[in-house]
């Protein structure tokens, strides 16, 4: 591994959804062929394949299987959904462990006129229902605190401080957190919730994009690194001085970059991730 930080990639991973045009197959060989160090696996990749075949062949390729994305999704105003919400955890931590993925990300979900309380509480009840299958196969499972914008829908941890609550009344080494910048960029109590989550040994992964001005998709319009007004030096060099030193992972939703050939925001990802990161 080359020590020069102008050609060293032995920390990046990227998402299989940041270059949605690729199958799995495809991004695997293209993220070898240029030094790329890690894969996290969005589970869609996973659809019609062998997943322990999956792993395999990412690892034969030289990259480390970083994560499976995604879990979650607990909260539900019917029981049986969130019955069925625990059984699809349940095959996401089986996944994983097939796969040879070590952690399992979750957007927990949220419901749209159910308290945010409520749904607080359903996640903390659908992790925990999770934990005994996670602790027989040695996955972690990250907690992904997801930007207020989306509390209506996709989570009701909105902050590294809920996230952090929600740890501490599961208390389990195998539940932590994936700091995600784009998720938590504008919170004045960053740096004190990072030490606590670091301190609490739960700062499992880190996720890297950029915020655009103006943002046009509340979804698909995130920036590549350097392109929006996140202080992504200045949190890497943060969540350093709090002991991480993992891989950071690329996960840009972008319809404007996905409309370009693959191939192109690859080598943009890279320059980025070495200029901007
Ligand atoms: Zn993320």
């Amino acid at each position: 591994m080359s020590a020069d930080p102008l050609t060293d990639f032995s920390r990046l991973c990227v998402h299989t959804i940041t270059t949605k045009g690729w199958e799995l197959e495809e991004a695997v060989d293209h993220y070898a062929e240029v030094g790329i160090s890690g894969i996290t696996v969005w589970r869609q990749w996973l659809d019609r394949r062998n997943a322990s075949q999956a792993g395999d062949r990412i690892r034969a390729a030289g990259l480390e299987v970083v994560s499976l994305c995604r879990g979650g999704f607990y909260p539900a105003v019917e029981e049986k959904a969130r019955k069925e919400s625990i059984l699809d955890n349940q095959r996401a931590i089986e996944d994983a462990a097939t796969l040879g993925a070590p952690l399992v990300v979750l957007v927990c979900g949220a419901v749209p006129g159910q308290s945010l309380e409520e749904s607080r509480k359903q996640i903390t009840d659908g992790i925990a229902a999770t934990l005994p299958l996670a602790e027989s196969v040695g996955i972690k499972l990250a907690i992904e605190p997801l930007h207020p914008m989306y509390a209506d829908d996709r989570s009701a941890i909105n902050s590294l401080a809920s996230a952090n609550d929600i740890c501490d009344q599961l208390n389990h080494p195998l539940v932590g957190i994936a700091f995600d910048v784009y998720h938590l960029w504008w919170d004045p109590e960053l740096e004190e919730q990072t030490r606590r989550t670091a301190e609490a040994n739960r700062f499992f992964a880190y996720h890297v994009c950029d915020w655009m001005t103006p943002t046009h998709d509340l979804l698909n319009d995130r920036g590549l690194m350097g392109e929006g007004c996140i202080d992504l030096r200045g949190i890497r060099a943060m969540v350093e001085q709090n002991g991480f030193h993992g891989m950071i992972e690329v996960e840009v939703f972008s319809n404007r970059w996905w409309n370009k050939p693959t191939a192109e925001f690859l080598k943009a990802i890279q320059h980025a991730y070495l200029h901007h990161t």
